[in-house]
């Protein structure tokens, strides 16, 4: 069959799409078409058009410079480049910026060149599927308004806002013509030491389902659809060393308990695509694992999308994880463990080696349509056979106060976790010392995944917004704000200044800014969860002049610091609040805002006892043997606020239930002041006695309700008794009769699920 001839069957097959899609409309026939569609795209294309498919390459392949990590500035696609891999090598996908941001209409034009050459200079015509990591909003879209890490989204505890939220991301996405987008993160944040914490939603199943639920349905299915990535599929969040991509044993038990529900959940609301955990897990690097890949996600799941690799991993089952010889064993491995793109995505190598496997029958072609279908069938629901870059308006700014969806989640996320004597809120008359490593950086308060990769070069930082220390500035007046500035390795001389300054110039408070400066994955390693000393040392040092003194952390992760815990009279924790970040925490500061975030995780006492408030009885035992082991610094769920409601009474309409019977669930709450409160009822479940051990308590439900001035509410809350089981000993899910508690705050009651 001749070149030409393919491209032909390949235009006759949208024909065909086209005519089926338009003249009817239910969905049975539409999925009729999109059958008959991919089945006859594919009959058309050759084995070296599929394995060109199967293969991801970075945009700095295709770009101008010595190599994909050293490009030429301004970054420029090269014609030769570009032929050799999308024309000749007929290659799929590609992904990721050259390594730093750019204009929604540079990605236009690079997008634009590379599909031109895939639907024109290609044999098959099929156009290029673009990824890229727009984790909390458009990473590397300029301009682009960047919202806090998914770690502060989880502290909201507001799943409507964090949908909206990824609408707007997909907007930016989109109006740079990018369909595709790595997010989100649906790995547990149970182990604070590892570098990727703040990109999850914390260490709860549920609140991470929720999340995770919400962020699929606004990327795939608001105004401008993209399609989500869930990742990373799956046990990468707790690795035994809490240092990133290094192995994780966790039992079937235990990965079906915690860490399968938000991906379970995901793949029901229709994630299109997943990308797995780079990891070894039980001693098999979850790339080659196929009773994961196939038969857990395809058959027990019913997953359908794609399922691509994350960055070289094939490669990296040679170089690191030593399960295969060369590269040829890697890819025979991991393709026949069920992936079905591969994130090469700095060497030309793989379609191939992929090519000759198939040819000596080690890799079946059946295996490779399954995949190739799955590909084609994304590139068909994207719109992009009929039209291959997505042109809009779409792009989202959000100024002022008004429907600024990136400004309420910040202020939403922040959490204020102590509040000495009424410390806060400060009044605008009074002086301020504003000082600490991330006061004065924009870069801190986005973290990872910004503008670059680390998210360390302020060049790509989007300069309308201001950094926490402006911010504060702007709020309090340059008068009442006396700023030092400080980089993380300052020392006793600059810590020396300040006391002597702040003696000079008797500040009323001084805002400490602590926690850490950008990371992402391994670079952000630690050996240690303690803050670091010379933190501690600068507060130590600005207490003893007696002044009042807030910390507010700005970190992705909770270091320990209960050393100077007690000097404190505030403490905010801000996470990774984004580029509204210095607003939002200038209006908390100053009271205009009522601080609502809640933790989405346990934050440790010391740095070597961080286990999750779902812990089991036995963690409770003290070395005296009394029941109060588990004390962290802050319990998950905790959070204060300035306008405070309280819960007077809960009631349930029961004290006994049949298995598909709902509790129903009333708390009583009353807000007793003149201002608007905001509190996150958090309903706790606790099975008093199981056949696995049951976990001490487990959050089940929860509600954020707004309680006006001098209100009381009665709020309904429902929970089916059903979602009270757990993993049981065959490692399915199991719900036993016997008695429970619920907790919500103080107030408990008792009830009994019966025997059928
Ligand atoms: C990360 C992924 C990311 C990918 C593509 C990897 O290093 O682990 O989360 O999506 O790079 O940029």
């Amino acid at each position: 069959m001749s070149n030409r001839f393919i491209y032909i069957n390949a235009c006759l097959a949208i024909a065909i799409l086209f005519l089926f899609s338009c003249n009817d409309s239910s969905t049975n026939k539409t999925q009729d078409s999109n059958i008959l569609f991919l089945d006859s795209l594919i009959g058309t294309l050759s084995i070296e058009d599929k394995v060109g498919e199967m293969t991801q390459l970075t945009l700095g392949m295709l770009c101008d410079g010595s190599g994909p990590y050293t490009l030429d500035e301004p970054h420029t696609l090269n014609e030769e480049k570009l032929k050799t891999a999308i024309v000749d090598l007929k290659i799929g996908s590609i992904l990721n910026s050259g390594g730093h941001s750019y204009s929604p209409s540079k990605w236009n034009s690079f997008i634009q060149s590379i599909q031109d050459a895939a639907t024109n200079e290609k044999t098959s015509g099929v156009p290029v599927l673009y990824g890229i990591d727009a984790i909390h909003g458009a990473t590397y879209t300029s301009g682009a308004d960047l919202c806090p890490q998914q770690i502060g989204l989880a502290a909201t505890w507001n799943a409507e806002l964090v949908r909206k939220i990824a609408e707007n991301a997909a907007s930016d996405v989109f109006e740079s013509g990018i369909p595709w987008n790595f997010s989100p993160v649906l790995d547990l944040g149970i182990d604070p030491r590892w570098p990727r914490f703040w990109e999850t939603f914390g260490e709860d199943p549920l609140l991470t389902s929720d999340m995770g639920e919400a962020m699929v349905l606004g990327y795939q299915e608001g105004p401008y659809p993209i399609a989500a990535t869930l990742k990373h599929f799956y046990g990468y969040g707790m690795p035994l060393s809490g240092k990133d991509r290094t192995p994780a044993w966790i039992p079937e038990r235990q990965l079906r308990e915690y860490f399968l529900p938000p991906f379970e959940r995901a793949i029901n609301a229709g994630a299109k695509t997943i990308m797995v955990n780079s990891g070894e897990l039980n001693g098999i690097p979850v790339h080659v694992n196929k009773k994961l890949l196939h038969d857990l996600l395809r058959v027990e799941l019913g997953f359908e999308g794609v399922l691509v690799t994350d960055w070289e991993d094939i490669k990296y089952l040679v170089s690191r994880h030593k399960v295969a010889e060369n590269y040829r064993d890697a890819v025979k491995l991991s393709i026949n463990a069920g992936i079905d793109m591969s994130m090469v995505p700095t060497d030309l190598e793989f379609p191939g080696i992929l090519l000759d496997l198939v040819k000596d029958g080690e890799i079946s072609e059946a295996r490779i349509d399954e995949s190739v279908r799955r590909i084609l069938n994304l590139k068909q629901e994207l719109g992009l056979f009929e039209n291959p870059i997505p042109k809009t308006s779409a792009f989202i700014s959000e100024e002022g106060d008004e429907n600024n969806y990136t400004l309420q989640a910040a202020q939403e996320s922040i959490t204020l976790l102590k509040n000495e004597s009424e410390a806060l809120p400060i009044d605008l008359d009074r002086k301020i010392l504003v000082t600490g490593p991330t006061a004065n950086s924009l870069l801190a308060l986005n973290g990872g995944w910004s503008g670059t990769w680390q998210g360390d070069n302020p060049k790509y930082s989007n300069s309308e917004r201001p950094n926490a220390a402006e911010a504060l500035i702007q709020k309090f007046g340059k008068d009442q704000v006396i700023n030092f500035p400080l980089e993380m390795d300052f020392d006793e001389y600059d810590i020396e200044k300040i006391v002597s300054e702040t003696k000079l110039q008797t500040p009323d408070y001084a805002i400490l800014f602590l926690g850490e400066m950008p990371y992402t994955e391994t670079p952000g390693n630690i050996e240690d969860l303690e803050l670091f000393q010379n933190q501690k040392d600068l507060a130590t040092a600005l207490k003893s002049t007696g002044i009042k003194i807030i910390y507010v952390f700005i970190e992705g992760r909770p270091r320990t610091f209960n050393e100077i815990e007690s000097i404190a009279d505030g403490i905010i924790m801000a996470y990774l609040p984004g580029d509204y970040g210095g607003v939002a925490l200038s209006k908390i500061i100053s009271g205009e805002v009522n601080p609502t975030g809640r933790l989405p995780f346990t934050w440790p006492k010391h740095a070597s006892s961080h286990i999750p408030y779902f812990r089991k009885h036995t963690e409770d035992i003290h070395t005296d043997f009394s029941l109060n082991a588990f004390n962290p610094q802050f319990n998950f769920g905790y959070g204060l606020s300035y306008c405070k409601a309280s819960i007077d009474s809960i009631t349930i309409d029961k004290s006994s239930y049949l298995i598909d019977e709902t509790i129903e669930l009333t708390v009583t709450i009353s807000n007793k002041s003149d201002c608007d409160a905001t509190e996150v009822l958090q309903v706790y479940i606790s099975d008093l006695v199981a056949s696995i051990t049951p976990s001490v308590e487990r959050l089940r439900q929860y509600k954020r309700v707004n309680i006006g001035p001098n209100e009381t509410l009665d709020v309904a809350i429902r929970i089916p008794l059903k979602d009270l089981g757990f993993i049981g000993i065959d490692n399915d899910y199991i719900i036993e009769s016997g008695s429970f508690k619920l907790r919500v705050n103080k107030l408990s009651k008792t009830f009994d699920l019966l025997k059928e």
